[in-house]
């Protein structure tokens, strides 16, 4: 896509998607308006639409945010390290548009032993069922 500017997606984003999602921020644990959403459906990027997780990957991780054990395809999101904040974590990126979506870690379920820890505002859900 092209890419936009900083203050392009400050207009077009709310300031919570646009702190998250641009400027690495996390929302408050056991906020997020995904957090408990069982629907079945994909979960896709809030500034460009490419789509990042299925609720077939999704399950309760007790963390407070919307939590996977893998992407909806092997190359769906971008992973870099990231040693903010006094921590060596793994960033989960957009691949597409660059937006921060949360970071993954090495405590999750099987199959896969990962946690993909996703912030609710990185993601609009699109359900399978017919409104
Ligand atoms: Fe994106």
């Amino acid at each position: 896509m092209e890419p936009r500017s900083d203050e392009e997606w400050r207009v077009i984003l709310s300031p919570e998607q646009y702190s998250v999602t641009r400027k690495g921020g996390t929302e408050s644990p056991f906020t997020g308006s995904l957090l408990n959403n069982k629907e079945q459906g994909t979960y896709k990027c809030v500034c460009c639409g490419l789509s990042l997780f299925s609720s077939e990957d999704k399950y309760d991780s007790g963390s407070g945010w919307p939590s996977f054990v893998r992407p909806i395809s092997s190359n769906a999101v971008f992973e870099k390290k990231d040693i903010s904040h006094g921590m060596n974590r793994t960033e989960v990126i957009c691949p597409h548009c660059e937006a921060h979506l949360g970071h993954v870690f090495q405590d999750g379920p099987d199959p896969t032993g990962l946690r993909y820890c996703i912030n609710s505002v990185s993601l609009n859900f699109y359900s399978l069922k017919k409104e």
